[in-house]
């Protein structure tokens, strides 16, 4: 049965998120009042001759809002098995790839590893399969990592309220749910099959994570999916400033990744060009300057280089996206291929050699949990 639409769904349908045509000073003027009303002039391609002023304006912002400070995660894999069909992934149900979930031993193995390498924001993620993954599965990696890693957070199939309520008891800090795309058509035509299919049910799963304490909240769209990009940018700002007026206690990070190659074989409907998609970044940092931005290894390493003096604020470092990748690499199929391969250490010295300072912890964790100083060493 479907879920019922969320607070935030019904606030969506009340948006006119169709493109429209902009001229120059539309844009001129967008540039100096950004906000959400403007926000589709500044994603328009009216804008892009201006890019080099968006990013100026945009880098103002994320320099008075967050300072040089650049958060620093690693996602793990703990599973790429899978019950959902999405027609744009290589862990989607029904592709023959090689399946494996990790032992709560191996999680912690994995996460040794990760801390050893300096991380201590750790996102747990997995396929939607709930009796390979399951809320027991995932409270009892929680709670293995909880001594040792200061900041978990998941990015799994959507849950009930009860099980985000046991998530938080363990210790999960964030959850992160992208919408993919907010267009309801296309969202039906990419994803096929599987507890994913639910539109609402996955637009409504951030109001639900919040209220049941979790404290850090993931957004985003896949660029690329839905043949009108702007619009899915568009939507996830209106998302973002949403989250941040009802849940004002909650951090609300926002991502806008591109389709990469897959097992899926699927190909973007329209790509995102480079210059795009630092239009995209860029005018959303103006449109929801609280919002912090993430930004994953799929994009190349000068790209990730620039926008991080534009508008990142959280970036994954050394990542593999297969499930065992950092302690015993080769045994599983990963989720997509990375453009990043630069060492954690090569990432932060970057940030450093252009004057930021790289976060791999923040000086207390939020929930004021005590942490076992020992097992960090
Ligand atoms: S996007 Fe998530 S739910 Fe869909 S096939 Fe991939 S792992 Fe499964």
């Amino acid at each position: 049965m479907s879920a019922p639409p969320g607070r935030f769904a019904r606030h969506v349908e009340s948006l006119d998120l169709r493109t429209r045509e902009y001229d120059d000073t539309d844009v001129a003027h967008a540039v100096l009042h950004p906000g959400l009303d403007t926000l589709p002039a500044l994603l328009s391609p009216a804008a892009l001759p201006r890019i080099e002023e968006l990013a100026q304006a945009a880098r103002a912002v994320t320099l008075q809002r967050f300072g040089r400070a650049v958060r620093l995660f690693a996602p793990l894999y703990v599973s790429n098995a899978c019950l959902s069909s999405c027609t744009y992934c290589g862990f989607s149900k029904g592709l023959d790839v090689v399946r494996r979930t990790l032992t709560v031993d191996q999680v912690v193995a994995e996460a040794k590893t990760l801390t050893t390498q300096g991380f201590r924001h750790i996102l747990l993620v997995a396929g939607e399969h709930r009796l390979e993954v399951s809320a027991d599965y995932l409270v009892a990696c929680v709670e293995a990592l909880r001594p040792f890693v200061p900041s978990i957070s998941i990015e799994t199939q959507t849950w009930s309220d009860d099980t985000y309520l046991r998530l938080v008891d363990a210790g999960l800090e964030g959850v992160v749910h992208y919408q993919e795309t907010y267009d309801r058509q296309r969202y039906a035509e990419t994803h096929v099959a599987g507890w994913k299919r639910d539109y609402d049910r996955r637009l409504s799963s951030t109001e639900r994570a919040a209220e049941s304490g979790v404290r850090r909240l993931g957004i985003g769209a896949l660029l690329g999916l839905c043949a009108d990009w702007r619009s899915d940018v568009l939507a996830v700002a209106h998302h973002a400033t949403w989250l941040q007026r009802e849940y004002w206690r909650t951090e609300v990070t926002v991502s806008l990744p591109r389709i990469k190659p897959s097992a899926s074989g699927f190909q973007p409907l329209i790509p995102v060009t480079d210059p795009e998609y630092v239009q995209a970044l860029a005018a959303l940092r103006l449109a929801a300057p609280e919002a912090g931005i993430v930004l994953s290894t799929r994009e190349p390493a000068a790209l990730r280089d620039g926008l991080v003096r534009i508008a990142v604020t959280t970036m994954s470092a050394g990542s593999s996206t297969e499930p065992g990748g950092y302690t015993t690499p080769g045994e599983a199929q990963e989720q997509f291929a990375i453009s990043d391969d630069r060492s954690p250490a090569a990432v932060a010295g970057m940030l450093e050699g252009a004057g930021y300072e790289p976060v791999w912890k923040d000086a207390f964790p939020l929930r004021g949990d005590p942490i076992d100083v020992e097992a960090l060493a």
